[in-house]
């Protein structure tokens, strides 16, 4: 059976997930207060309706406890947002996503029972200066505090090395987890592996690891083109 999504907050945060939901062919119900919202993404969700979530009757009539996931992107009104997910808390969903405005919106929504916190915006923002400050850096997920995974791309240092000349456990403490070329991704690479200029490697490490690694390794003015 297909999966249930609800999607409350059709800014566009929970627009676009709604969008892409939809594309990926799920079930998905929309929900807004706002009647302009709910018209425009009658054609987008499988149902759309509006509602104003902070009302346990209004949550309860819309049958939500029957959905797999629901995804609260209510933005500016942080009241409404800790209130409509503690509700769906106490009715007992088991995938609750919301999106958090800021740390102590966070903060409040893990102790109430959020499952999953997410700030777009600010994950956005993170990825985009590491982006900038050195353009060997592709893509950048933080971990943790201390842990990332960064995609990089191979330039003329690297270029035709195997990764057991390269030795990067050895010498920087980070793993490559896999190198795409092209349309082709080889996950655990083989160790006589030879990297070409234009070959992305996906790297888990330590920052300060993988930092050192870019620097000694990938910090080329002359990187493969994206
Ligand atoms: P984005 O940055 O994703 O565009 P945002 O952070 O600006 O969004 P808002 O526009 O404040 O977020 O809220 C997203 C949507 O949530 C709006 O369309 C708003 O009408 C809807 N919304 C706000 N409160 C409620 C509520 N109590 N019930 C249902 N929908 C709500």
């Amino acid at each position: 059976m297909k999966k249930q999504f609800a999607v409350i907050g059709l800014g566009r945060f929970g627009g676009s997930i709604c969008k892409e939901l939809n594309d990926q062919g799920m079930e998905v119900l929309a929900i807004d207060i706002n009647e302009d919202k709910v018209n425009e993404y009658a054609s987008v969700a499988t149902h759309a309706v509006m509602a104003d979530t902070t009302d346990e009757n209004t949550l309860r009539s819309l049958g939500i406890r029957n959905f797999d996931h629901v995804i609260v992107a209510i933005g500016d009104n942080i009241q409404s947002s800790i209130l409509t997910t503690l509700m769906l808390v106490e009715l007992g969903l088991p995938h609750i996503t919301v999106k958090a405005q800021n740390d102590y919106h966070e903060k409040v929504l893990l102790k109430i029972g959020a499952h999953k916190v997410v700030h777009p915006e600010r994950d956005m923002g993170i990825r985009i200066a590491h982006n900038i400050v050195s353009k060997n850096v592709l893509d950048y997920l933080e971990l943790s505090d201390e842990y990332s995974i960064v995609e990089l791309m191979a330039g003329q240092r690297v270029d035709g090395r195997s990764l057991i000349d390269l030795d990067i456990r050895a010498k920087f403490g980070c793993n490559i987890m896999a190198v795409k070329r092209e349309e082709y991704i080889d996950v655990s690479p083989a160790p006589d592996q030879n990297i070409k200029k234009g070959d992305i490697l996906i790297v888990i490490g330590a920052d300060k690891d993988i930092t050192r690694m870019e620097q000694a390794l990938f910090d080329d003015d002359d990187a493969g083109t994206m």
